[in-house]
């Protein structure tokens, strides 16, 4: 196997959907009662049979999770850059086709939102774009390390997939983690959702996790929109894709998201709805299967979905998020990405985590101490 195409070309979307919706009981007490968890396990967690099972799965997950992270809640907040995009997403306010006011902040308004976010208390900050390459480059992002880097120890971004040379580039100047979500593993409905732009070519998507393997990239975060395409199916490639990156590049770490489709000016309505017990399925299949990847939750989801999800099995969770470019302090009115669900603001949410025992954690300790 060269990449992860080989490998996903090998598989066939509509026969692992039925691999994992004909899992039984027997098959889901198998994987409970495993210790080393293999993908097959993987299907028969996510599959309609383990519903019955999810307090077991809950109670195991929790025990995973405190034993590899302990009570540490990661928290971060996303700045966004720019609403610019060439593409077209049928799913996204930034849509190339949505006519709305494009704004790419500049580097002074970039400081003026920075000092807003330090102010909130954080010291991990996700940059966020759309896909414009003239305007958000790999040398607009080079000047915006440069800009930011004395100001935070973990930098993400969540920007258009770039070839290696790129990602190799921006390393030096202070990239921490690259989030890049395949939307969809199901290549027909990739391109319905997708129909114009860089983005419509499924492979150079699908194979950037690869390209960011080889730059040596500290961390990537991989996952799927959910509601684009049957959850179950979806998830199974994200988590056969992780499985593949990490024996590859072993040297990187991993993490996983979650996002469900959220309203949107002009927005879709999604294909397969997952509800609140389901995804909780899902978070805890990912821990089971796996006890070192990091599981991200947003301000996409209700109050009482993440108040409750804090002791499951997630290890980061973002606060007080603004999904428009200069939404913090330059123009808290121009249009967001996506409705958030949780508006409470980071305090809120830090009381939160600690009333449950938890605590947290606002600086990544790994990153400054390998680094000294
Ligand atoms: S999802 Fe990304 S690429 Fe697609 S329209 Fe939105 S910002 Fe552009």
């Amino acid at each position: 196997m060269t990449n992860f195409v080989d490998l996903f070309e090998s598989c066939s979307w509509d026969e692992t959907s039925k691999s994992i919706y004909t899992k039984t009981s027997v098959d889901v007490e198998r994987a409970l009662n495993s210790s080393q968890r293999t993908l097959e396990d993987f299907k028969a967690l996510i599959s309609p049979a383990a519903a019955p099972y999810l307090e077991q799965m809950a109670q195991i997950s929790q025990r995973l999770t405190l034993k590899r992270f302990g009570k540490a809640i990661q928290m971060y907040v996303p700045l966004y850059l720019s609403n610019e995009c060439n593409n077209i997403c049928t799913y996204c306010g930034f849509s190339y086709d949505n006519k709305v006011r494009r704004k790419t902040l500049s580097p002074m308004e970039i400081m003026q939102e920075v000092v807003v976010i330090k102010d909130m208390g954080y010291d991990h900050v996700l940059l966020v774009t759309g896909e414009a390459n003239q305007t958000v480059h790999t040398e607009y992002f080079k000047k915006v390390l440069e800009l930011i880097k004395p100001h935070f120890s973990h930098i993400s971004m969540e920007v258009q997939p770039l070839d290696t040379e790129d990602y190799k580039e921006l390393i030096p100047y202070g990239l921490n983690t690259i989030l890049v979500y395949q939307e969809t593993y199901h290549q027909e409905d990739y391109k319905k959702h997708h129909p114009k732009g860089k983005k419509s070519n499924f492979q150079y998507r699908l194979e950037t996790p690869d390209r960011l393997g080889e730059s040596g990239i500290h961390k990537m975060g991989l996952g799927v929109l959910i509601g684009l395409e049957d959850w179950r199916t979806d998830s199974f490639f994200t988590a056969m894709h992780l499985n593949y990156l990490e024996k590859k590049y072993w040297k990187s770490k991993y993490s996983i998201s979650f996002p469900r489709l959220r309203p949107f000016s002009g927005g879709l309505e999604p294909k397969v709805a997952m509800n609140d017990k389901e995804l909780v399925q899902l978070i805890c299949a990912y821990r089971l299967f796996n006890e070192e990847v990091e599981l991200s939750i947003s301000t996409r989801e209700s109050i009482v979905f993440r108040n409750n999800i804090v002791k499951l099995g997630i290890t980061s969770i973002s606060a007080g998020s603004k999904t428009n470019p200069g939404g913090y302090a330059v123009e808290p009115q121009s249009l967001e990405q996506f409705e958030i669900s949780d508006e409470r603001n980071a305090k809120e949410i830090a009381q939160m985590i600690s009333s449950q025992g938890y605590e947290p954690v606002w600086k990544d300790w790994d990153m400054s101490l390998t680094k000294n």
